[in-house]
């Protein structure tokens, strides 16, 4: 690995209990107690590695740390509590249909690491592939969706455009007659698409990390970095100081923020997302359907509630209050697309932060400062990318070379000019 192992420790690995069929039977008539998930620990004084923030980025690149490398001496801190980021909050679309060449690749490898993962971390994480289906209402939009389709096939993904007589099979509750403010021109049908149960992902990742022995800290706020000769030195916290070679920041909506306290300047700005939930009806739409032009997108729960999200808000905040303006204007969007489901009530709304990047695409790897790495820069988009940023920031750490899927996605592409323009395929279709 690629630093030293100064902070070797016993080690505290378990057996996590077996979910199945028969471990279900057997507690259920002995009345035995599950045993929690995860366990509380007292912090070390040192760590070979401090991770910062408890979302599936820094979950799974402590797992895959732990899992793919033996790095087992972790700690993650997360001042408030497990997955209460935008891991708890988004709206869980999985997909890989994007624009570019980089962007397809990452993607795919996370979808490809979904569609296994309640096997690998032996936790149902619901992972539900319904097909993502992106509508057309322009020429030009039309254009943009055989640009990707194209650039997804070259990577070996399922992706194609459709016309409206197939969009309307698709979604038959869609209003695809030529009368509307936005006619439906067509679509770009992404098959291995859908939706997952992201609190499942982000307590399977903890569980696994646990049981391989990393200490996971809730109520664990960093609040300093230790910087010396150019190199990381430790994190001070409101528990207590920890000294360690490498940091990941791994905080999302306050990455810019944690990265200042080591004297590295993002080009990031933090803007609320919000998202709705209606009451439960019967299932009567198996694809996510998302419309750019009318900043929106929709997609129906397995318990039935549909579930409505937006683009972020338009100015810069940390605020997760969620606000009348998103709701009207979500109502009025779904309606444009969906005018039967007019009667239908949301339940709730709530908001998260995004990092959003000028190019709309991630940033991750080393920084100026030795020892310091991000894996920042999600926006509304990041949660299915939790796998594949997990298992590549593991192996930078622990082999010190950066693996080719997120070469490209390093902090110095904006100084060199080396974008990775992905708006046309991450503006609203999270
Ligand atoms: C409404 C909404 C819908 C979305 N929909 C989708 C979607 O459909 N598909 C998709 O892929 N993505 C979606 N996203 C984006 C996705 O949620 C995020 O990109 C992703 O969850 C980021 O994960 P993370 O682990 O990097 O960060 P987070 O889950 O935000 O975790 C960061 C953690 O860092 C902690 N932290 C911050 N500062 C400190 C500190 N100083 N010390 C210790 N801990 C700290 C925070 O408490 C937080 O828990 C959506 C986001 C929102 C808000």
């Amino acid at each position: 690995m690629g630093m030293a192992l100064r902070y070797r420790q016993r080690s505290s690995r378990r057996r996590p209990a077996r979910y199945s069929a028969m471990s279900l039977v057997r507690h259920g008539l002995s009345g035995a107690a599950w045993p929690r998930v995860w366990r509380h620990h007292e912090l070390r004084p040192g760590y070979d590695v401090v991770i910062v923030g408890g979302g599936v980025h820094g979950l799974a690149t402590a797992y895959y740390l732990a899992a793919n490398h033996g790095t087992t001496n972790v700690a993650v801190l997360e001042r408030g509590y497990l997955g209460g980021g935008g891991s708890g909050r988004n709206t869980a679309i999985i997909r890989s249909n994007y624009l570019t060449p980089e962007g397809v690749r990452f993607y795919d490898r996370s979808v490809h690491l979904y569609s296994t993962l309640a096997a690998d971390l032996n936790f149902n994480v619901m992972f539900s592939r319904r097909g993502h289906l992106t509508l057309a209402h322009s020429d030009s939009a039309l254009r943009t969706m055989r640009w990707r389709a194209e650039v997804n096939k070259l990577h070996g993904v399922d992706s194609e455009v459709v016309d409206p007589a197939e969009v309307a099979a698709l979604a038959p509750r869609l209003d695809t007659s030529a009368n509307t403010r936005y006619p439906i021109l067509g679509g770009l049908y992404h098959p291995p698409g859908g939706i997952i149960r992201h609190d499942a992902v982000v307590w399977g990742y903890a569980r696994a990390a646990d049981a391989h022995g990393v200490h996971l800290h809730q109520g664990t706020e960093v609040v300093g970095i230790d910087v010396a000769g150019g190199a990381i030195r430790g994190v001070r916290t409101n528990r207590g100081s920890i000294a360690t070679p490498v940091v990941v920041n791994c905080t999302a909506g306050w990455s810019s923020l944690v990265s200042e306290l080591a004297g590295v300047r993002l080009p990031i700005t933090t803007l609320p997302l919000q998202a709705a939930v209606t009451e439960p009806v019967r299932p009567f739409l198996d694809t996510v359907v998302v419309s750019g032009t009318l900043h929106v997108y929709v997609s129906q729960t397995d318990r039935g509630e549909l579930v409505f999200g937006a683009a972020v808000d338009p100015y810069p905040s940390y605020s997760t209050r969620g606000s009348l303006e998103f709701t009207e204007g979500v109502a009025t969007n779904v309606l444009e697309l969906m005018p039967s489901l007019a009667s239908l009530r949301v339940l709730r709304q709530w908001a998260g932060l995004c990092d959003m990047t000028p190019d709309y695409s991630p940033i991750m790897g080393r920084t100026p400062v030795d020892g310091f790495y991000l894996d920042v820069g999600w926006g509304t988009y990041g949660f299915k990318a939790g796998p594949v940023a997990g298992e590549t920031m593991a192996e930078l750490v622990a082999t010190g070379s950066t693996p080719d899927l997120i070469a490209g996605f390093d902090l110095a592409r904006f100084a060199e000019g080396r974008m990775v323009g992905e708006r046309g395929a991450a503006a609203v279709g999270h």
